[in-house]
Order: structure tokens, then sequence, then C-alpha cells
């Protein structure tokens, strides 16, 4: 998969393009990542990239020239242009599941007021928000989607059961984790897990994935009930 950043900040990338998972599956090829400085295409001799807005309203939005430009120089028939937007449909895994199919990704970052509303109309195939409030630009929103899209590509993970057993993969929260000391301080990991029974093992399991969801997130086990009514 390929993802182009357009972005006015390439550096503010540097954590993901050099630590963790993602930025070994970039040094394998597993994920090829380029980040395009929007300002680098702007015909201004000022390079500026940003203007006052129309209607009076205080504050700066980029211009469409520079941005124009950029998406023109990376796009090609097989590219999805997404506009990182506290507008836009808010970011699942349902969404990143999607999107893994995509071969290019091209993922363009506000700042100031935004971008100007005729990029969006006319260059721009998806809007993508990362919650209901507002940052001061897309550069965090465009690593959110890299990292969890990124780890969905094939050989990322390494095995590709530890994503599909991860909360919100299917529709239940996951369940609960243990690791060494058997006995820390009096609280202790709940003993089928040591039974050797692998039968008894998934049932376990299966319960507290339920148990999570219903406790922490009511609204995903409505869902999961739902879900199990519909088969
Ligand atoms: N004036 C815009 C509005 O009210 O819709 C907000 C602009 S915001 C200060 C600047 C940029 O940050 C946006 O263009 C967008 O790229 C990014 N951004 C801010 N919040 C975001 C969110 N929740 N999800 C995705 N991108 C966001």
């Amino acid at each position: 998969m390929k993802i182009d950043i357009l972005t006015l900040f390439p550096e503010a990338f540097d954590f993901i393009k050099n630590y963790g998972v993602i930025g070994k599956a970039i040094d394998k090829g597993l994920l090829e990542v380029s980040y395009i400085n929007i300002r680098d295409f702007s015909t201004n001799k000022h390079k500026k990239v940003d203007d006052e807005l129309f209607g009076g309203e205080a504050g700066m939005l980029m211009t469409m020239q520079p941005i124009v430009d950029a998406i023109d120089s990376v796009r090609t028939q097989d590219s999805i242009v997404i506009f990182l937007s506290p507008q836009g449909k808010v970011f699942n895994q349902k969404i990143a599941n999607n999107l893994v199919r995509h071969k290019h990704l091209i993922l363009l970052c506000g700042h100031y007021e935004g971008i100007d509303s005729r990029i969006i109309e006319n260059y721009v195939d998806m809007e993508i928000s990362i919650g209901d409030y507002v940052l001061t630009g897309g550069e965090i929103p465009a690593m959110v989607l890299i990292d969890s899209i990124g780890r969905l590509v094939e050989d990322v993970l390494g095995n590709s059961e530890s994503y599909q057993t991860d909360s919100h993969y299917h529709i239940l929260l996951q369940h609960n984790n243990y690791t060494r000391p058997r006995d820390f301080r009096g609280h202790k990991v709940p003993d089928v897990l040591f039974s050797g029974n692998h039968k008894l093992i998934e049932e376990w399991k299966k319960q507290s994935s339920i148990d999570n969801t219903k406790n922490k997130r009511p609204d995903l086990y409505q869902k999961y009930i739902e879900s199990l009514d519909k088969n």
C-alpha cells in the first residue's frame, strides 16, 4: 500500500516514520509512505499557502492552488483523496478495514481555519474526522489513520490473528489479558487460564469479551445483541 501525505509540516511525521511497528513496516517496504510539503507547490514568490477568509471572519484559510497542484502531482486512477477534517465521517475500525483494501491513499492535512471548500467539493473523495473535537492541524489525525490502517496491511503485524482478535475488529471489545506473575500481591490471574482445557479457555475469553463490552460500551453491547437476533 502507498500513502502520500500532503502537509505543511512533514517533520511532524518523524515519530511514525522512525518508531515502532509502522516505522519497521516502512523500512521493510510493506508500506510506502511519502511526505509532500504543500508549500513546495506554491507559485507565490513568497511561497504563501494561506489567505484571509471571505466574509469578514478572522483567521486564515489554506488556498486552492498549492493544494490542488500537490494532489495532482501524486493522484492516479487508484487514488483515494482523504481530507482530515472535524466535519468528516468519524473514523472507526470498519473504515480502517475498508481503506486497507485500497492501493493508494492521499491524506490531506489542513491547518489554520482549514482549506477552501472548493477543494473539498471538487478534489476530495472522503472527509474523515478522528472525533468530535477540533485540533490545530490534520497531522495527528493523519497519523491515526496511518497507524490503524498500516497495522492491517499483510505481514505488518507478523500474525494476522493479532488484529482479528483485537477490540472493534468484530463488534465486541477484547477479553481481559494477563501475564506473569500469576499472583501479584494477592491479585490473581483466573485459574481457568492454567487449566490446559482449550475449550474452557475459549469460552472464558468469549464471556470476558462480552462482559467488557457490556460494562464499558453498552452501545456496542446493544449492537452485539441485535446481531445475534439477526442470525
Ligand atoms: N474551521 C474548521 C472547522 O470548524 O471545521 C476547523 C479547522 S482546524 C483548526 C484545522 C485543521 O485541523 C482542519 O482543516 C483539519 O485538517 C484538522 N482537524 C482538526 N480537527 C480534526 C478532527 N477532529 N479530525 C480530523 N482533522 C481535524
